[in-house]
């Protein structure tokens, strides 16, 4: 490790004065004095004093070229974290715009990062860029990891790999959003050396050796570049380039390589042409092409579609001297600037002046429609002007459980949002909120960066109030689903106790009707899909109670009617006629003749046990019966009974003629059967159809009434009809 320099006040300032001649600084010149009080007596794990930290910092914010309150706010970035100093003091020495950067970053520096980093890292520098509000923030937080990452060493191991992870996973990415290329290069590669440092060295070794062997190769095509560009008159530069180590690394494993295998990477080292202007680019494409073969698919011109971080520039990868491939990049001063300092490139080179006079405002808005500003200048600029501001003004926040997860919530989110996030039941019950371990009301508004925890109790139910203030739709729909469910229950005790109550007046209960056989039968009476329905009907006083009562007392009544005749008709001793039914092996079963096809004693019948109603007995040919429940058939038998009579059926088909229906009538009369009904119709074929239901005692009385009728003179058919 190479021996830290010791920055000093004259290297920021002297750095300054190179990007921004004539700067008054005295804004930084203060800060460091403040800092330099604030931190006395204050030693780093180095040894060195603890201001170096932040000298060291401001130095690097230099070095990016940012403007004066940013680095002041670099100079007094760890003072609210580390010293006695409050940010009000900050705010009251040096303005609204440095105490507001120092602010962000103290708070990024108290966000409780755990091992759950890795899962969500991707939230995790959303969440960053949403706290940030500014990305200057972001700027002097980077240069902060870049500077403990550069002097890790004196920490203990397990440190190194925690910071070093994060570093990997957090800031790296952000850095390289940013468009940031050197620091994204350089925290790569420090985060990998401290977390691989056996294949670290081994790799740089390696590499080492690969550039050796290339480097003669190199020179050779630099220089053909070179004469060839002096020759067409384009005023340019040619530098080799060494791609970093942890990218390398990254491709080997990106390819199943090992690093013995390093050989098959082709474009560890390739070429950069700078050029000045854009047509040039182009020209110099056309150049390399002619003295070497592209090959296919390899070029990409990130000039036209530059990349999201606003990189721009020309690839191609071509076959060159020795059939060797290299890849050739090709951009103008201003891409290459872009390219290594990203958006901070952007916003000084070309509006320094702009950028010196405003630095005495506040307002990062300013500075952010500034950048857009430029960005129009660009061709496509819009994915990456997007995707920065949603990330400076997100629509969401992002909280910690206590246990550190990251939950990402709409703007505006609360509590109550947050503890249905975490679970249905947590969201039911939630009966108090702590945020940064005090109590606030369950409408707070949730701020990125809230340690967030939910106190539930059993007895805590959803209110209809958190409807007015929660955000998430997923709280809403829990919410109103318990609500509903809720109401309804009460709806159905409701219900239940009118019911109850008007049963008692005719001395019955609510839990004897609903035991009762009919209760199903009344609920369908009244259109209910069941007995619930109808409760809750009464409950919501779409059915009066008296309704229900009565409706049952006469249904019952009719029921009870017409049981009794069916048993007194099998009882009628007097009555002659031979037969009755059973079911072999048991007595008193109470018998239905089934309505849909009247069955006869002597028709060959099949029982089906009703719910609570007997059994109905169909005709073993009666359509009906493929519709019943196999399961509740029975076998059914005629026995020689009391002499009940039953009705049936018949239909006959004449010729039109008079006198018909006395010949039918006389016929039917000679058998000693009664007709109970009959009716006529003429067909347009001059026919007659004549139904009759008839009175009979069994099927052999019916067969002999038929026969009789079939005899007479213009009958045509006969037939037993089922209903
Ligand atoms: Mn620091």
């Amino acid at each position: 490790m190479k021996k830290a320099y010791i920055v000093r006040l004259s290297d920021i300032l002297d750095q300054i004065q190179s990007y921004l001649p004539g700067a008054d600084t005295r804004l930084v010149e203060k800060a460091y004095v403040f800092a330099a009080r604030a931190h006395a007596g204050q030693v780093r794990r180095s040894g060195e004093p603890y201001l170096s930290h932040p000298m060291s910092v401001a130095y690097i914010l230099a070095q990016m070229k940012l403007d004066l309150p940013t680095i002041a706010a670099g100079l007094l970035h760890d003072t609210v974290e580390d010293t006695n100093v409050t940010i009000e003091e900050i705010r009251h020495l040096f303005g609204d715009t440095v105490a507001d950067i120092v602010d962000g970053v103290t708070k990024i520096s108290h966000l409780p990062v755990k091992s759950k980093v890795h899962k969500q890292a991707e939230n995790f520098r959303k969440m960053l860029l949403a706290m940030a509000n500014d990305l200057r923030v972001i700027l002097v937080k980077l240069a902060d990891r870049l500077h403990n990452m550069r002097t890790l060493e004196y920490m203990p191991e397990h440190k190194r790999q925690r910071i070093s992870r994060e570093t990997l996973e957090i800031y790296a990415p952000l850095a390289s959003r940013l468009g940031i290329d050197w620091l994204k290069r350089e925290l790569e590669d420090l985060s990998f050396m401290y977390l691989y440092p056996e294949d670290y060295r081994r790799l740089r070794e390696e590499v080492d050796k690969v550039v050796a062997a290339r480097q003669d190769f190199i020179e050779e095509v630099k220089k053909i570049i070179v004469d060839k560009l002096k020759e067409e008159g384009i005023k340019g530069r040619v530098i080799g380039r060494r791609k970093h180590l942890f990218s390398i690394y990254r491709k080997l494993q990106r390819n199943n390589l090992s690093i013995d295998q390093l050989y098959l990477i082709y474009d560890i080292i390739g070429l950069r042409v700078i050029v000045q202007q854009i047509k040039e680019c182009y020209q110099v494409l056309g150049i390399v092409h002619s003295l070497w073969k592209p090959i296919p698919g390899r070029f990409k011109d990130y000039i036209n579609l530059p990349k999201p971080n606003m990189y721009q520039s020309l690839h191609t990868t071509v076959i060159g001297p020795g059939g060797r491939q290299m890849e050739i990049q090709i951009r103008t001063e201003d891409m290459d600037r872009v390219a290594n300092e990203g958006i901070a490139a952007h916003w000084l080179y070309k509006e320094d002046k702009i950028i010196a006079a405003s630095s005495a405002k506040n307002g990062q808005l300013e500075w952010l429609e500034r950048l857009i500003e430029l960005q129009k200048e660009l061709q496509n600029p819009r994915d990456f002007i997007e995707s920065l501001r949603m990330d400076l003004f997100p629509d969401e926040v992002y909280v910690f459980t206590p246990q550190g997860d990251i939950k990402v919530l709409p703007r505006g989110a609360t509590p109550v949002d947050f503890a249905y996030a975490i679970h249905t039941e947590v969201g039911h019950h939630c009966a108090r909120a702590k945020v940064n371990g005090r109590l606030v009301p369950l409408d707070y508004e949730l701020q990125t960066g809230d340690i967030v925890e939910i106190v539930t109790t059993p007895h805590q139910k959803p209110s209809r109030d958190w409807l007015k203030f929660v955000k998430t739709s997923r709280a809403r729909s829990r919410i109103k689903q318990w609500l509903k469910q809720e109401e309804r229950q009460r709806i159905l005790a409701a219900g239940r106790e009118m019911l109850d109550r008007e049963f008692r007046k005719v001395k019955l209960t609510l839990a004897a009707f609903l035991d009762h056989e009919l209760s199903e039968e009344i609920a369908k009476s009244f259109s209910f899909k069941n007995v619930e329905e109808l409760v809750a009907a009464v409950g919501y006083g779409k059915l009066t109670p008296q309704q229900v009562v009565k409706r049952f007392l006469v249904t019952r009544e009719k029921e009870a009617g017409q049981e009794e005749e069916i048993i007194t008709r099998k009882r009628r001793p007097h009555h002659r006629g031979p037969e009755a039914l059973s079911v072999e092996g048991t007595e008193d079963v109470l018998f239905h003749l089934s309505k849909c096809c009247k069955p006869l004693p002597g028709d060959e019948v099949v029982g089906y046990i009703t719910r609570g109603r007997g059994i109905t007995v169909h005709r073993a040919d009666c359509p009906n019966l493929e519709t019943l429940d196999p399961e509740r058939l029975i076998d059914v038998k005629w026995e020689p009974g009391d002499g009940a009579t039953y009705t049936a059926r018949i239909w006959v088909l004449t010729v039109d003629k008079k006198g018909m229906l006395a010949s039918i009538s006389g016929a039917i009369s000679a058998t000693e059967a009664n007709i109970l009904e009959a009716d006529l119709k003429t067909t347009q074929d001059r026919r007659a159809l004549f139904n009759f239901v008839l009175e009979v005692s069994n099927k052999a009385h019916l067969d002999r009434i038929m026969n009789n009728v079939k005899q007479i003179e213009g009958v045509i058919r006969v037939e037993r009809k089922f209903a």
